[in-house]
């Protein structure tokens, strides 16, 4: 038995209060419910993290998100909802199985993500961006 506790809650060893499934994904209430309403949406397959996914799995699972936001904005009625996914311990994953956080978002209710911004030059924007388009070919 694996000892990924997502993928525990796939195979249906530990319960998990599921709201959504498909061939790739199944999506589940968050234990921790930082707001009403937070759901994760996990791959079935175990995929530790965004760089482990192949197209399918990609597709798939910001397909079930995008289905699952629809139906908390329904259910909830939120002011704003949040996706969030981390990638290693240094982004905040706490589970290394690949998921994505829905947070319903409301005004005042303290989840908060810094965001230290630094607006370089334009030429460090063109300095970063070549790196990542020559990473891509
Ligand atoms: P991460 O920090 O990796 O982005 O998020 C992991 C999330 O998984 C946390 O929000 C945490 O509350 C949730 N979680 C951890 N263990 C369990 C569990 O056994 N069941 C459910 N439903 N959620 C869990
Ligand atoms: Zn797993």
């Amino acid at each position: 038995m694996s000892e990924c506790v997502f993928c525990r809650i796939v195979a249906g060893s530990i319960p998990a209060t599921r709201v959504h499934e498909d061939e790739h994904t199944v999506a589940f209430m968050d234990i921790g419910q930082v707001n009403p309403g937070h759901v994760l949406v996990a791959l079935k397959a175990h995929a530790e993290n965004v760089y482990a996914l192949d197209d399918a799995q990609a597709a798939a699972v910001f397909r079930a998100a995008a289905r699952v936001a629809r139906g908390i904005r329904a259910a909830f009625q939120p002011q704003g909802l949040s996706v969030y996914q981390a990638n290693g311990q240094s982004a905040g994953q706490t589970v290394f199985h690949f998921h994505i956080h829905l947070v319903p978002r409301h005004e005042g209710d303290g989840m908060a993500l810094t965001w230290p911004v630094k607006n370089p030059a334009r030429e460090k924007l063109e300095e970063h961006a070549a790196k990542i388009r020559a990473a891509l070919r």
